[in-house]
């Protein structure tokens, strides 16, 4: 059977009012964005996810990487990874795949990419004591072995990466992929026959986040884990295996926050009620009986500052409680490479 494939740009003249189905990254301010959640988490500031102590440190640590990600974003410039040309995103198209495959040849500058990054974190301020070795490890990894890192890390192969140098992998590729999609036209990145790839570079999702604002209020997106695009898939529904039937959420019991507490004290100070900003439905562990799988969802119509990656880092309280639970983590996250991860 022949599938008709939509062009570019017919897609969005079907339907002006439709819900966003994409949104493409925004890389000049999303790692800044991410650097400041991950202190924000680590400081133990988030009402709805509490951090142990344990944890701490690494996400200071994912905090400076996040910085130099941003700080590289800026130092290349907005075309300083390139797209690939008309005929490759034809082609990908015609096939019905995703633009930008991870799948597929790798940016011809990414290793310069990587080596400017251990740059800018050997710059770092204040530099967590774990990033000198780490930065000795990576700079002494040859361009090939390199080149089977970031083949573990786009593949999801979590026993091919390495758990000390696969997160700064995956972040140069985090860079590199993000810039690439900002440069993209929408329109070549039409749905997927599967709604749990990303139209952009065919990755898992890291976790799904709910949306406010504009025309996306209220909708569910899955956020890719090497891109950072975010597209729209209808929520109750399982990430994994797109069964809707047996879906439920298991919350992240915040010690710390008693919202009816919170309303009561409202209520005497003679404030409105304020059903928003409930820290217990701000991370959430989605779960599917189809497929005995989990993945998170963080809501920002409870806290406005959710960022999928870091607070899915940030929130491996509830993975325990899931897995326990008997769930596998339907993916994993590309800034922490446990063995057991997936
Ligand atoms: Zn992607
Ligand atoms: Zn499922």
């Amino acid at each position: 059977m022949v599938q008709r494939l939509l062009q570019p740009g017919e897609i969005e003249a079907l339907d002006h009012n439709a819900i966003p189905r994409l949104h493409l990254p925004r890389p000049a301010s999303l790692f800044e964005a991410r650097a400041r959640r991950l202190r924000q988490l680590a400081a133990g500031e988030v009402p709805g996810i509490p951090v142990e102590e344990a944890l701490r440190g690494y996400l200071g640590l994912m905090a400076v990487v996040a910085d130099a990600q941003h700080a590289l974003v800026a130092r290349l410039g907005p075309t300083g990874v390139v797209l690939p040309d008309q005929a490759a995103l034809r082609a990908a198209h015609d096939h019905n795949m995703p633009p930008l495959p991870v799948s597929g040849a790798r940016p011809a500058n990414w290793q310069a990419v990587f080596g400017a990054l251990l740059d800018v974190l050997a710059e770092a301020e204040n530099a967590p004591p774990q990033l000198a070795p780490a930065l000795a490890a990576l700079r002494a990894t040859p361009s090939a072995e390199l080149e089977g890192i970031a083949d573990a890390v786009l593949g999801s192969y979590p026993d091919g990466a390495d758990p000390l140098r696969a997160p700064f992998v995956a972040a140069a590729l985090q860079v590199a992929w993000s810039m690439m999609a900002a440069q993209l036209d929408e329109a070549w990145a039409q749905p997927l026959m599967t709604g749990t790839l990303c139209p952009v570079c065919g990755s898992h999702p890291v976790a799904s986040v709910v949306r406010i604002g504009g025309q996306s209020q209220g909708y569910r997106y899955l956020h890719c884990s090497v891109c950072e695009s975010e597209w729209h898939m209808v929520r109750v529904k399982c990430s994994c295996c797109e069964a809707n039937g047996k879906v439920s959420y298991q919350g992240l019991v915040a010690h710390d926050a008693d919202p009816i507490a919170e309303n009561k004290q409202a209520a005497k100070a003679g404030k409105p009620l304020d059903k928003a900003n409930d820290p217990t439905k701000v991370a959430r562990a989605e779960t599917c009986d189809d497929c005995w799988t989990y993945r998170k969802i963080f809501n920002q119509e409870h806290d406005f500052h959710v960022e999928p990656l870091a607070d899915d880092l940030a929130s491996m309280l509830l993975d325990v409680l899931v897995t326990e639970a008997g769930y596998s983590r339907a993916s994993g996250n590309p800034l922490l490479w446990l063995r057991e991860n997936q």
